[in-house]
Parts: C-alpha cells; structure tokens; sequence
C-alpha cells in the first residue's frame, strides 16, 4: 500500500495534519496508534479549543476531527507502527498488524504518554485501582476515596472530574504551591470534597488484589505514612512517544522531536507535530495549528520534489 502522506498518530495534531492533506488531495492515512483520538480523547470536558461556548467532551471533540478529515478523504488505520525505514525513498513503515505501507511523506504526531511514578506497587496494580484516566475509569470509583498525584493542570482538572464520583479525592503534591491555572486552583481549593496532601511524594502503592493504601513520604520532615485509597491517578506530566524514532530522527535531551521551527525534522520528508515536539504549550489548540503547518509544509515538500522530477524527465527527453 503507497501514500503520498503518512500520518503516525490520531491526536489533534495528526488528525489536523489529516483534514489539511486531504483538502490539498493528498489521500492521507492516518495510523491511528495506540491511543485513537490521542490523550485528549480521554479527557472529560475541554474548556479552552476555541469555539466551543459551552466546552466540549474530549472524545467528541477527537471524534469530529477525525469525521471531518475523513469527509475530504483521509483513510484511517487501526495499527500501531512497530518500525519505520528511513533509508531509501519512498519510506517504509510496518505496522503491528502485519502491513506495511509505503509513504512519499510521513508526518510524526505520536504525542506522549503519561509519565509514570515509577514506585512499587505501580505495575502490579495497574487497573486494579492504578489508573491514567479519570475519565474512562472515574465512574469505577463511585463513593470511593482516591488520590490525585502531582499539581498541574492534568492532576486538577482530571482530579476535579473525579469529585463527581469520589467521597473524598486526597491531591499529593511534592510542592506546596500548585503548578495548575489559576481558574482550576479556585475550583479545587472550594471543592468540600477534595483535601491536599503537601510536599510529599507516593513512595509506593500497596494492596494485595486492588489498591489500598500509598505510602507517602514529606519532603521537608522525611516522615513516612500510610494513606488508605481505593484508586490512585497519577498525573506527573508526560513523556514523548519517540521511541520508534531513536537514531533516526534529531530528538533533544527530553526525548522530543527536533524540528526548524516549521516542523520540518532533520530527514527531509518527515515532518513532525504536537506533543511529541512539544514540552512548553502541550494543548489540543497548539497541536492542532502544528498539525496543519506540518501538511502545509508536506504539501509543498511534495510539489517541489514533484517539480523537480518532472524537470529531470523534460531534461532527460
Ligand atoms: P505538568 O504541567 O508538567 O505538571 C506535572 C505536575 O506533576 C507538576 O505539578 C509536577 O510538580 C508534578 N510532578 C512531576 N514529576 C513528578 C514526580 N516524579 N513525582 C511527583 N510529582 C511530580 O503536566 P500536566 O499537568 O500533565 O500538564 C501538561 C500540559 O497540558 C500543561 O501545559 C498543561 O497546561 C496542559 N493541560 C491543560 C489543561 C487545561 O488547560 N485545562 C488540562 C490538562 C493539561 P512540580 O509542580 O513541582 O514541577
């Protein structure tokens, strides 16, 4: 299978870059990746996409961008890329499900993952109580006692989320000065139903079947305690998806894909948007406006390779 433009990844970015290349008659495949929609797919309510008086889910929000690139012909396939080969033109990419498809251009918008806290108890007890989503899994937790790990704005708005399930939601923070806006600091602190828990750090997460307790310790005394839960949300921030572009993609010390400042990577023809080349902004709105600068610049990277083989043949002939 051949397109000319290859999109890895279904987020805001990749599904923005796909509406652009297929306006521009690109017929692009979007690969949708582990996470269709990308993480804002598992958000509750988005406040801040501009257009949306009232807010709008997460999921419908990825939802009607895939529906509207799909409307001006962008194909969709539900795989995850295992390797991508750089070597020789067209590129090549492999996917999970035995395909490989070939690609004229590819545009990178795997996004990040979140960042794990990396205690005992983390792995073992993932969907047993461990969970990244508040939004698929709030409704588990009905009447229940939860904490919310870390102080941005991830951790408030998914632990705001949470108080309409939970009894009591627990926020550990390692701070005790919020990183969140200020807008979901005053939600948070008026909240009767949600407590914080200061300048401590989850050192493990316990239980035998399900979760239990968490271990905390306090940064400025070193005091160790026990907190009994019944789910643990870690929102710590995020790690860039790039693994499968180590030694062939520029990344940065973070991991990050290193782009011109128009999305452009180091290998011309591979274009990179949104979270995974983005540690500052980190929103569905900059996502969405990189993913359309990165069709724009495929769109011309195109047109010019086209241009300059057509000149070839003239010269040839
Ligand atoms: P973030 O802003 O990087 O915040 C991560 C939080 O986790 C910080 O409070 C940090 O503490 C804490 N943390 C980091 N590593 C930790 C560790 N190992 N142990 C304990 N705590 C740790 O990440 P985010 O909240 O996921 O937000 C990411 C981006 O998405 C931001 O740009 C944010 O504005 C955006 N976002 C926006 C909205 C919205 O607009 N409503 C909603 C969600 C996300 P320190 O504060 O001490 O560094």
């Amino acid at each position: 299978m051949h397109h000319k433009v290859v999109i890895i990844g279904s987020g805001p970015a990749g599904l923005t870059a796909a509406l652009y290349a297929a306006r521009a008659n690109l017929e692009p495949l979007v690969i949708r990746g582990l996470q269709p929609g990308g993480l804002i797919a598992t958000t509750s309510e988005v406040e801040n996409y501009p257009g949306f008086v009232d807010g709008i889910g997460g999921f419908e929000l990825a939802e009607a961008m895939e529906k509207q690139a799909a409307r001006f012909g962008a194909q969709f396939l539900d795989s995850l890329v295992t390797k991508v080969e750089v070597a020789q033109r067209p590129f090549t990419i492999h996917t999970d499900s035995g395909q490989t498809v070939t690609a004229d251009a590819i545009i990178v918008s795997t996004g990040a993952s979140p960042r794990k806290l990396g205690v005992p108890g983390e792995e073992e007890l993932a969907n047993r109580g461990v969970s990244y989503c508040a939004t698929c899994d709030g409704f588990f937790f009905r009447g229940k006692k939860v904490v919310v790990v870390g102080g941005g704005n991830s951790a408030l708005d998914e632990g705001l989320f949470l108080t309409r399930y939970v009894d009591e939601l627990v926020i550990v923070h390692r701070r005790d000065t919020l990183r969140a806006d200020p807008i979901l600091q005053e939600r948070a602190f008026s909240n009767p139903k949600v407590r914080f828990i200061w300048n401590s750090v989850v050192v493990s997460i316990n239980g035998k079947d399900k979760v239990e307790s968490v271990t905390l310790r306090n940064l400025q005394t070193g005091e160790v305690s026990e907190l009994p839960t019944d789910g643990v949300f870690p929102y710590i921030g995020h790690v860039p998806n790039t693994d499968l572009f180590r030694g062939i993609l520029e990344l940065d010390e973070g991991g990050y894909i290193v782009t011109d400042g128009r999305t452009r990577t180091n290998i011309p023809g591979i274009f990179a948007a949104g979270d995974v080349t983005d540690h500052i902004y980190r929103q569905a709105v900059t996502a969405a406006g990189d993913g359309c600068r990165a069709a724009m610049e495929a769109t011309w990277y195109l047109a010019e390779q086209e241009h300059a083989r057509s000149k070839a043949t003239v010269s040839v002939a």
